[in-house]
């Protein structure tokens, strides 16, 4: 660095990138505690963003954060997930009070503007400097040393960053592996999402209105996710050569789409697109590691997996507590860092791996005959409820109904193969380029 760079650098303990629930709850944490933090975020808040079902057991992380009640005004509450099959004729209502931990029995649906705004705004409350409209350019790496980073302000203005620590929250920009490689697509699921915001959508009745719908349908699923204010998150994420087939506008697309799936164009009879169409493609991935010298990766700029089961702000928020430990240590110069971050790893890992499970074998006929059977044994639907619950990181004794639920999966999969290998293979086949400008807006 030389003098003049050096005269224009603001230096703080730790840089986080990306204003997001993990960047937010990661720098809250760290504020409180009284380290120097500085978060980067591109936008302004409020901004849109997808996301908006949250788990029963984020609410205890909200808490912590102090944000609970301010979160409970602008949500509906969420008692359980309905799922329908139309190849069954039928839906059925999953109630987060039968988990194995019943203590924790609904959760919000959020718009994620207001949610990421409170969750910001919170940070800044304990003591943490924000920079909105200042993205993340370049970073240098300087083992045994501070790390720069170079960023740019809405002006076009170069603003340069010396932190003792770095935390990459930049979401599904994965910023930092953008600079420094690693980052891995998933083979196995490339599928993508179109989706828009709606009005005079029909709504489940009684305290289930405030219910997520997971619909399947033959091109992927559906979720369809109510408001407070009346207004409805309306998506669906299709596999690779379904998406390729588009060759009218995006909104067009959606409504087509919404027409091939009868039981959301029943609910959408008199709807109304209120938003622009989005869509998010370039699916699923994971990157090898997610720490190295000076810096650690939380919430989606570690990993992404597909959404079904609302898992994204749930595991964000647990891995950027677990991640401010990390980094409180590193920062004390602790004897239990080490300890301390191979924990975080392995939970972190193990909150994924259970989630993606489930994923991978979502769609499967057999996995919806499965889903849709009354009858369960061995505390299997207990279990699988906890892990939808967001109860998936080993408070709850999962283990053993979950591989018993693996292995009637297995077994039903064998007992219809022909059918079962015939959707994996559709499931599977990759992402053509014919998603053209919409490929990587993500939003
Ligand atoms: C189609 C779809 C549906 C989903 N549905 C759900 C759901 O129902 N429930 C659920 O829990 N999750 C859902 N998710 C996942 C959820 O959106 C994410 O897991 C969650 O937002 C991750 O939080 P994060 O803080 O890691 O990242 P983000 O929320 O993406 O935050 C990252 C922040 O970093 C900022 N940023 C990025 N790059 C830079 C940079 N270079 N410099 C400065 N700032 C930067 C961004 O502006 C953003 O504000 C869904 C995702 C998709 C794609």
């Amino acid at each position: 660095m030389d003098a003049t760079e050096k005269k224009s650098v603001c230096s703080c303990d730790v840089l986080v990138i990306g204003g997001g629930p993990a960047g937010s709850t990661m720098a809250a944490i760290l504020a409180e505690q009284g380290w120097h933090v500085e978060v980067l975020e591109k936008d302004r808040h409020p901004r849109f963003h997808i996301g908006e079902s949250l788990l029963p057991h984020s609410l205890p992380m909200l808490k912590r954060l102090g944000v609970l009640s301010e979160v409970e005004k602008i949500g509906i509450t969420k008692y359980g997930a309905e799922v329908v099959s139309h190849y069954h004729g039928r839906s059925r209502m999953l109630y987060f009070s039968r988990a194995l931990d019943g203590s924790q029995p609904f959760a919000f649906e959020v718009k994620r503007a207001e949610f990421d705004e409170i969750l910001l705004r919170n940070c800044i409350a304990k003591g943490a400097h924000v920079r909105e409209g200042v993205r993340a350019k370049q970073v240098k790496l300087r083992p045994g040393q501070s790390t720069l980073v170079h960023a740019e302000d809405s002006q076009g203005q170069i603003l340069t960053w010396e932190a003792r620590f770095v935390v990459d929250a930049s979401g599904r920009d994965t910023f930092l592996s953008g600079q420094v490689g690693g980052k891995h697509r998933n083979p196995h699921h490339s599928s993508a999402a179109i989706f828009g915001h709606f009005e005079g959508v029909k709504r489940l009745a009684g305290m289930d209105e405030g219910n997520i719908s997971i619909v399947w349908f033959d091109h992927g699923w559906w979720w369809i996710i109510p408001f407070k204010d009346g207004t409805t998150s309306v998506g669906a994420v299709c596999w690779p050569y379904y998406i390729s087939s588009r060759k009218v506008p995006l909104d067009q697309f959606l409504w087509e789409t919404i027409a091939l799936c009868p039981p959301v164009a029943e609910r959408m009879k008199n709807a109304k697109l209120i938003s622009q169409a989005y869509a998010a493609a370039n699916y699923s991935y994971r990157r090898r590691t997610m720490s190295g010298d000076g810096y650690i990766m939380i919430g989606d700029a570690f990993a992404f997996i597909d959404p079904v089961f609302s898992s994204g702000v749930h595991l964000a928020l647990n891995s950027a507590m677990l991640g401010a430990e990390v980094v409180d240590a590193h920062l004390r110069c602790a004897p239990e860092y080490a300890q301390l971050l191979r924990q975080f790893q392995r939970t972190v890992r193990r909150g994924i791996n259970t989630y993606s499970w489930f994923i991978y074998h979502f769609t499967q006929p057999a996995f919806r005959a499965l889903f849709m059977s009354r009858r369960s044994k061995f505390k299997i639907e207990e279990a699988v409820l906890s892990v939808l619950a967001g109860d998936a990181f080993g408070k709850s004794p999962i283990q053993i109904p979950i591989f018993l639920f693996k292995i009637a999966y297995y077994l039903v999969y064998l007992f219809n193969l022909k059918e079962n290998w015939l959707a994996h293979r559709r499931r599977t086949q990759g992402i053509p380029s014919t998603l053209g400008d919409t490929s990587n807006a993500i939003v």
